[in-house]
């Protein structure tokens, strides 16, 4: 992709970006969105993979939808020719994928006759994800050994389009069915008309792949009365056969424990991904919304200072793994590595720390088992403090609880900042958008500071109002207190301080005997 760019010419990526999960875009089509100057998306490209592009991309909305225009076909096709002849690199981003109902073909041709290159990146279509994501495999051995895929969009009542769905009925295997949820009334008999029996099972899989995803299962006979009495809306695929009666067994996204739950991730940009990683895997969707944002101390001289002096220390205390990052990167800048802490012994808060500190090739040598400052303080005490020298490097702005704890037991504490939290300049407009509708379920806390951040960031006044209905998460007992402090009404606290501790207690507070949306 960069060498196009380089020779000067433009070319147009015709790229799926599947059906809404953003982790079903594929590694090509993904590297599209991240290199192409422009990208011209439609309707159901979610967000999280628009914000793959680049900051500098040009990023234009066609919003294809049922009755509603932004851009007719021509306009579309005209502005694929316009960018691709100004040399521009241009990822024109479809649902799914672009050759399924996607008009795919339609812009290749234009590209064609305007002697302009292009590439077509396929993507996992609805029209098989939909059955994927509702446990309806669209064949299954000794069931069914051929799927047809159909619009539903074609005037069912015209003479064709009539006699097609009959044929489409007689061909047998299982029938997929596109843009069909509003006319089913017309579809429906013309099936039974063509052969199929009014008992044949049939689902709507509505908003597939998406947190909101909702599936119905009927009859033929019945779907078009069930699927108005549920009031499913587009976009929804329809399947029509016998496997969707191994949806009985094979639902699986639907009944995982989170399923369908929006939680906000309020760490920062660094930090979040741990976390909105695990909530995916118990099937929740991550909103990151960062509150706080690292920058390096205000000064480095006394951390520079300390290390000059590292020899003269018993032991070297990390609090995060922040503030070993922060750390190594002072040394490298400064032209050291970490031979320049050779001497004192070094201790972590908790694994994390740990293991971020082994990451660099510290080994740790102490590690309480509970992750709290008082826990640490009994960790180092075991090994005697009284005159021992300690350098603690962390965040400039945290508790005082463990300087002072060792102080009392008669060690000599150096506390120095290795990098400082502040709140980011501006909330996440999206985030934010969400909270105020009602779209989000939970919202996760991993420090004080996150909390009262949050909190300075919405507006103290707004901040009660706004968690109202929603979840509220925090890490650690400290956090919670701050949150309660902040009027807040805390729901869920792990029994254990870890990432792994708080998705496991959110897991545990939505756990509820049947998550499964059958309406
Ligand atoms: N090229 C797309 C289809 C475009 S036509 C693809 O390959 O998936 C638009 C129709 O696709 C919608 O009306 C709906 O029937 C279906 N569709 C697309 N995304 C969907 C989703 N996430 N869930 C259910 N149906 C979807």
């Amino acid at each position: 992709m960069m060498s196009e760019k380089a020779s000067g010419t433009g070319k147009v990526y015709l790229v799926g970006a599947g059906p809404g999960d953003p982790g079903l875009i594929t590694v090509k089509g993904l590297e599209c969105v991240r290199t192409a100057d422009v990208i011209v998306y439609d309707r159901l490209i979610g967000r999280d993979i628009l914000d793959e592009a680049r900051s500098d991309a040009e990023l234009i909305y066609c919003g294809k939808g049922p009755g509603n225009h932004a851009l007719t076909q021509e306009q579309i096709n005209a502005v694929l020719v316009e960018k691709a002849a100004e040399g521009k690199v241009v990822c024109r981003l479809k649902g799914g994928d672009p050759f399924v109902f996607g008009r795919g073909g339609e812009e290749a041709l234009e590209l064609v006759a305007h002697g302009l290159p292009f590439e077509v990146v396929p993507g996992v279509t609805s029209a098989i994800a939909a059955g994927a994501y509702a446990g309806i495999p669209v064949t299954h051995r000794g069931v069914v050994t051929s799927f047809t895929v159909a619009t539903g969009h074609e005037d069912a009542t015209k003479e064709e389009s009539s006699l097609a769905w009959r044929n489409l009925a007689q061909a047998g295997g299982t029938l997929v069915v596109l843009m069909g949820v509003g006319q089913l009334a017309a579809i429906v008999p013309e099936l039974i008309a063509g052969g199929k029996s009014p008992e044949t099972p049939v689902a709507l899989v509505a908003w597939a792949t998406h947190p909101q995803q909702k599936t119905m299962v009927s009859t033929l006979e019945n779907v078009a009365a069930d699927a108005q009495a549920s009031g499913v809306r587009p976009p929804a695929v329809m399947i029509v056969g016998d496997v969707v009666a191994l949806r009985e067994q094979l639902a699986w996204i639907e009944d995982r424990p989170l399923f369908g739950r929006r939680v906000l991730v309020t760490r920062t940009r660094e930090q979040a991904s741990e976390l909105s990683a695990l909530l995916r895997v118990y099937g929740a969707t991550p909103v990151e919304m960062p509150v706080i944002r690292l920058v390096p101390p205000e000064t480095w001289e006394p951390f520079d200072a300390a290390v000059r002096r590292a020899e003269s220390y018993d032991w070297l205390v990390f609090t995060s793994a922040n503030g070993v990052k922060s750390a190594r990167e002072r040394l490298e800048e400064t032209g050291l590595d970490l031979r320049a802490l050779k001497g004192p012994r070094i201790a972590a808060i908790g694994p994390k720390t740990a293991a971020a500190a082994c990451a660099v090739g510290l080994r740790v040598d102490a590690c309480p088992e509970e992750y709290v400052a008082e826990s640490l303080v009994a960790a180092l005490e075991g090994e005697g403090l009284a005159g021992k020298r300690v350098l603690l490097l962390r965040a400039a702005e945290a508790r005082t609880t463990f300087p002072d704890m060792a102080r009392d037991l008669g060690a000599e504490v150096d506390v120095v900042s290795v990098y400082r939290t502040l709140p980011v300049d501006e909330p996440d407009a999206r985030a934010l958008g969400m909270l105020e509708s009602g779209d989000v379920d939970a919202v996760t806390f991993a420090s004080s500071s996150s909390v009262r951040n949050f909190a300075e960031a919405v507006g103290l006044d707004r901040v009660g109002p706004l968690l109202e209905n929603v979840t509220v998460a925090c890490l650690g007992p400290i956090t919670a207190a701050t949150a309660a402090e902040l009027g807040l009404h805390v729901a869920v606290t792990p029994d254990e301080y870890t990432i792994e501790g708080l998705v496991e207690a959110l897991v545990d507070h939505f756990a509820s005997p049947d998550r499964r949306f059958t309406t």
